[in-house]
């Protein structure tokens, strides 16, 4: 047995979750709001209107009480409120760097009496015409990628949808993003556009392929459009390549998808991507040609982590030019970000733009390219001499940022 043989596939999920008393009406599906109304008497034939009422109210108001919702009756909303809440995952830390970046640090309700508390962060990354949010969908991750901060941690639990979409709905709160709100002031903010928040990636903690149905609820409800109406172009869903869950997720869902690819040979990938031993590349590569929906206006984003002679030779660049002969592609390298413990190191600046080079010469958008993507690079440089210093904010900043060209 070799060695890379013992590095585990997946861990096995531990925990528990027990749901609130009172539940938050926060990220149900209408079918879901719906049944809820159903669950405390109100009629069918109302449900409908209802529902609109109280979406509009919750997604494009940010209403926090069911006493702003003053177009609903107020019997009805004596009703809804000795039933449900309007709770958001509560804030437990809030970090503002100079340039704009906002990590909230989400504490989750529902633990077992003794446990130590569930806890995710969501970083918000503001550019000049847009602010891109980077979602968890777990708290820690099964899953054991060799570079990879969250795989050292045990999965704890999946999230819920409401989770899910309340971590946006934080971010909305905090950044006066809804109608009639008044907007946060700071620098790095977006001064274009109408909305704060105008992007999302689940990029955070967590698989979402592996929490599929929560994590598709919660993106329905973000891209609808009388919401909080983040168009599906602009949410982008990253997976390590859970092969038979990407079908569904382009026909349940149809959001940008994003590949963990991170090396060109299976050998090399089983070692970091672990997963790639259940579903080596040729049978993930199968799954991106034939993702539905899948064309030049909507392709496929192959992230791929620079990591310091391990996998970015120039031989690799060109090989993973072949690979993706023929898919609608786009190619992100990702600097990669250290952390405490971890052994790889970031490759150096010149070779990085060297691999970019042949991406780009082969005619692939190559974002390292941009001005935003040489901040990115200048700063993987300069962190490498403090890498213990490096956040999990900095980490999911700099990833999530890559992902917004
Ligand atoms: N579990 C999903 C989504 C979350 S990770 C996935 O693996 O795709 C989001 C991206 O960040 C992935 O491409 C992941 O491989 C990458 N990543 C993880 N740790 C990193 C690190 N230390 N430096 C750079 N990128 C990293
Ligand atoms: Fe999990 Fe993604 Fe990290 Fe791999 S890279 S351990 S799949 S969060």
């Amino acid at each position: 047995m070799t060695a890379v043989l013992e590095i585990p596939i997946e861990k096995t999920p531990l925990e528990r979750y027990v749901p609130p008393a009172k539940p938050s009406l926060v990220g149900l599906t209408r079918a879901a709001l719906a049944e809820a109304l159903g669950a405390i008497g109100v009629p069918s034939s109302q449900h409908k209107m209802r529902v609109q009422q109280i979406w509009h109210w919750l997604y494009v108001r940010g209403a926090t009480d069911f006493g702003q919702m003053t177009s609903v009756s107020k019997q009805l909303r004596t009703l809804l409120d000795a039933h449900y809440t309007l709770t958001r995952p509560e804030v437990v830390a809030e970090q503002v760097s100079v340039d704009g970046t906002r990590k909230w640090l989400l504490r989750l309700p529902g633990e077992v009496a003794g446990e130590r508390p569930h806890e995710v962060e969501c970083v918000y990354i503001p550019e000049s015409d847009r602010g891109t949010l980077c979602l968890s969908s777990q708290v820690g991750c099964t899953l054991n990628c060799s570079f990879c901060h969250t795989g050292t941690q045990r999965l704890v639990r999946n999230l819920t949808a409401g989770e899910i979409v309340g971590q946006i709905m934080v971010a909305r709160d905090r950044l006066g993003d809804f109608l009639g709100a008044e907007r946060a002031q700071g620098l790095g903010l977006p001064t274009g556009g109408d909305r704060f928040v105008s992007n999302i990636v689940m990029m955070g903690m967590g698989e979402p392929l592996y929490n599929f149905e929560a994590v598709r609820d919660a993106l329905l409800v973000a891209s609808d459009g009388d919401g909080l109406a983040i168009s599906k172009r602009r949410i982008t869903l990253s997976t390590s390549g859970i092969v038979p869950m990407m079908e569904r997720a382009g026909t349940e869902l149809g959001v940008m998808l994003a590949v963990s690819l991170h090396a060109v040979r299976d050998e090399l990938r089983n070692e970091l991507v672990p997963i790639n031993r259940k579903y080596p590349i040729a049978d993930l590569l199968a799954a991106c040609r034939n993702y539905p929906g899948l064309s030049n206006t909507r392709r496929i984003t192959f992230e791929y982590v620079m990591l310091k002679g391990v996998n970015d030779s120039l031989a690799d660049a060109k090989a993973l030019i072949r690979l993706l002969a023929g898919i609608p592609a786009k190619i992100n390298l990702i600097p990669f970000n250290p952390w405490p413990g971890s052994t790889y190191e970031c490759s150096d600046w010149e070779q990085i733009e060297r691999f970019s080079e042949i991406i780009f010469d082969a005619g692939y958008a190559s974002p390292v390219r941009t001005p935003r993507g040489r901040d990115i690079l200048a700063a993987c440089g300069q962190l490498k001499s403090a890498t213990e210093k490096l956040s999990a904010r900095e980490r999911l900043a700099l990833r999530a940022m890559a992902m917004t060209d």
